[in-house]
């Protein structure tokens, strides 16, 4: 299952061989992290080679002329901060950090945990619940220690990512420039693996979930 993103690049005929050496970098990067510094360092290390990596692309196709791209994502653009955000325990300890022990936004995660416990992924979608962590400004609350799938967010056009906001099923015609994406995604697989046991990469839950568990 974790490497779904990896075999979904494969079927699709792109680079696999790039994005595996990646997640087995930020495998060894987040191993070393962990057993130093601990795991809210491990996914900064993680989040900074998927950065690194999807800078590195770009720099090229745009020096090869193949491209030009035109980021949308930036802080204080969340029309996707209403979708379902799983993350692992070490990205839940790395929010934990950032949020101080008198903070409202826990007992606001708290609940929202509460609210969103048992929702199918169709329900959740459904939901449109903003993320709790989303700040009154509108912008995120967290964000240099937000969780790598919203790192991994690509979209070159935010307008219609507000359109998809209000219509699910116009997800599809969000322009999205990949390989930063998939540079994210492949440093994300490479922070399981390091995170695993018994021979299984480190699960996914609901960022409300995990990070309730920890307040
Ligand atoms: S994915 Fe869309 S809504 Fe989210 S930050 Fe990027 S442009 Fe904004
Ligand atoms: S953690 Fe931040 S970027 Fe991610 S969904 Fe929540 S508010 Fe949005």
């Amino acid at each position: 299952m974790e490497d779904l993103f990896l075999e979904t690049l494969f079927t699709k005929g792109l680079m696999r061989r790039p994005f595996e050496n990646l997640a087995a970098t930020a495998q060894k990067a987040a191993a070393e992290a962990l057993a130093t510094d601990g795991p809210a360092a491990a996914v900064l290390k993680t989040a900074a080679l998927g950065a690194r990596a999807a800078a590195d692309i770009a720099r090229v196709r745009v020096a090869a002329g193949q491209w030009d791209p035109a980021p949308a994502c930036r802080r204080g653009c969340a029309h996707c901060c209403a979708l379902k955000v799983d993350i692992t325990t070490a990205e839940a300890a790395l929010l934990r950090a950032a949020i101080p022990h008198d903070d409202p936004r826990r007992e606001r995660v708290k609940a929202r945990a509460k609210e969103l416990l048992g929702l199918s992924e169709e329900e959740r979608m459904q939901s449109r619940v903003p993320c709790a962590l989303l700040g009154e400004d509108g912008a995120c609350s967290v964000y240099e220690a937000r969780p790598l799938v919203c790192r991994a967010a690509s979209s070159l056009d935010a307008d219609a990512c507000a359109r998809a906001k209000d219509r699910p099923d116009a997800a599809g015609e969000i322009p999205v420039e990949p390989w930063s994406s998939a540079s994210m995604r492949a440093a994300h697989v490479g922070l399981r693996r390091a995170l695993a046991t018994d021979g299984k990469p480190a699960p996914l839950e609901d960022i409300h979930q995990a990070l309730a568990k920890l307040l």
